[in-house]
């Protein structure tokens, strides 16, 4: 009987781990305010990563970047109001993928601000892209409650608008696809990627901001800062 029991538990088991959907939405939070949401995308059966962030503000909440599984937009919003008690008020998209933008029609219609910047803008219009409703034609500064962030455009790489946003008082850079997480072990998806200027790009942001303390890159893990470093060495085994 002893055994008829545990059997019974054992199969429940394992139908309670394997009959569960796959996650569609993991958010973690990086320090403080800061958080790294992930949504997934059914890639061929592999559910693949993408990164973004949300930082909680007196103001309201700021994303950046949206999710790239626009299914998980309401979720997100609905998991912000519960453990933050505030509302998405702004968000920025840091290249024109869809990894990146998918989610802007969606925080539209909500009465999110979005940004891009033009050619950012530029490009979403030329691929038929989900479009910010504000752009910045510069690296910009912007402030909201008690919290400070710039975007720094350091030149083509994974794409050619994609830039980065830097918080300079948390040291948090947020790489975007740009950056390439120490799990990867290729440089990736290079469609329209700029082989010649990449790592040029990124020691642009090394020189720029040479001190991080956090580095998150567009997909995969980001528990390690040498994601920078990484990418160098991703991109220099890429042209040998
Ligand atoms: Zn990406």
């Amino acid at each position: 009987m002893r055994y008829f029991v545990l059997i019974i538990i054992l199969l429940l088991s394992y139908n309670y781990i394997w009959g569960q959907s796959p996650q569609k939405l993991r958010i973690s939070q990086l320090k403080d305010n800061f958080y790294v949401y992930t949504t997934y995308k059914d890639l061929g059966g592999y559910m693949f990563p993408s990164n973004s962030m949300y930082l909680v503000t007196k103001e309201g909440v700021v994303m950046f970047d949206t999710p790239w599984d626009t299914s998980q937009c309401q979720p997100l919003f609905d998991s912000i109001s519960a453990r933050h008690q505030s509302k998405v008020v702004m968000a920025i998209v840091t290249h024109y993928h869809d990894d990146r933008t998918a989610g802007l029609e969606f925080l539209r219609n909500a009465g999110v601000m979005t940004y891009s910047s033009k050619l950012t803008y530029e490009l979403c219009t030329e691929f038929n892209e989900a479009r910010a409703e504000y752009i910045f034609t510069k690296d910009t500064s912007f402030s909201i409650g008690e919290y400070g962030f710039e975007t720094f455009y350091p030149g083509e790489g994974h794409t050619r608008d994609n830039l980065v946003i830097w918080f300079g008082k948390q040291k948090i850079l947020y790489g975007g696809c740009l950056v390439k997480s120490t799990e990867n072990k290729s440089i990736g998806n290079i469609k329209d990627a700029n082989m010649s200027e990449w790592d040029v790009s990124i020691r642009n942001i090394i020189k720029k901001y040479p001190k991080t303390k956090y580095v998150i890159p567009g997909h995969f893990d980001w528990k390690s800062n040498q994601s920078l470093n990484h990418t160098l060495n991703l991109l220099k085994q890429h042209k040998n």
